[in-house]
């Protein structure tokens, strides 16, 4: 019960440090136009930034019936960890203002290094993996140069983390298209037995060509029943207006289900935190309902 408490209490705040991936998934979102001041790049910036996501709770606590006391930075992309030297940044100053960390990742660049960085420095890792055939993964984009995804190397590589950790939460998030609706990802589950796995219906705001129906995407939950107890999946009504997320140039930005694309606020460090929430669209009682079941999370990234 403790625990729930705890989480209840906890503001998840994810940050969308870069636009740049070695993946090229056709369903990701995570597309800025290419920004070139990409707030990660300056150390001056990201010190501002993270200055300024330290005064959220006391604004929102003094807005609506909240009780944060303490913030999660949830680490996203495109690849969060692309720049070892430059995540090893935020880390180093995220953990001075007392920041619990989490991240998620394609896991395409874990090494011993970068292993034994998230496995001290991370309460929660997500890994993203939507398919465990190599066509499928190329198909999808998830792959570098023409070289799909190594599934096996990633699964291996989980296993290390929580041989280090073994306090750590291992996520997986699935996004279901139209590429992989029919898959089974059962084995995988299995070998690596994620604290949680949060399935997406693909999102029909970035593409229409992978789209799936309801039907489709209750099939592949029913597949995978046997998990329901670390399953939460979320359809695009679900998916509105109801996430804290930042941009990689600093900017409070949300879906919408009135526009196509994103809603954004002007730059954090430019007017402040608490002008810049201001800017968007904020659902409150959407925000509770993640809040009290504890999952106030991203749609996939990494
Ligand atoms: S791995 Fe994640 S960030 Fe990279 S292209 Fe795919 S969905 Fe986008």
């Amino acid at each position: 019960m403790d625990n729930v408490n705890n989480a209840k209490r906890e503001l998840v705040i994810n940050w969308h440090i870069t636009e740049a991936c070695n993946y090229k998934c056709s369903y990701c979102f995570a597309k800025w136009d290419r920004q070139k001041n990409e707030v990660m790049n300056d150390e001056a910036a990201t010190i501002r930034l993270l200055d300024e996501i330290s005064k959220l709770p006391k604004i929102l606590n003094n807005s609506y019936p909240t009780d944060f006391n303490s913030i999660r930075l949830n680490l996203v992309g495109g690849e969060t960890f692309l720049s070892f030297r430059k995540v090893s940044r935020i880390i180093h100053h995220a953990k001075q203002r007392n920041f619990n960390l989490s991240a998620i990742t394609n896991g395409s660049r874990l090494n011993d290094e970068l292993i034994d960085l998230i496995a001290i420095n991370f309460c929660s890792i997500g890994f993203s993996l939507d398919s465990l055939d190599n066509q499928t993964n190329l198909t999808i984009g998830r792959s570098e140069k023409n070289n799909p995804m190594d599934v096996m190397k990633l699964s291996e590589d989980i296993n290390t983390i929580k041989k280090l950790n073994p306090d750590i939460d291992i996520k997986v998030n699935t996004v279901v298209s139209n590429l992989n609706k029919a898959e089974d990802l059962s084995s995988f589950i299995k070998k690596i037995d994620p604290d949680k796995w949060k399935i997406f219906k693909v999102l029909p705001i970035i593409t229409e060509e992978n789209n799936i129906s309801q039907s489709d995407f209750s099939q592949f939950l029913d597949r995978h029943s046997e998990f329901d107890s670390i399953i939460s999946s979320e359809d695009n009504d679900e998916m509105t207006d109801s996430y804290l997320m930042i941009d990689p140039v600093g900017k409070f930005f949300q879906n919408s289900n009135t526009t196509k694309g994103y809603i954004y606020s002007r730059p954090i460090i430019e007017i402040g935190i608490r002008q810049a929430f201001s800017e968007i669209k904020f659902n409150p009682e959407k925000f509770h309902g993640r809040y009290k079941s504890n999952y106030i999370d991203v749609f996939e990234l990494g």
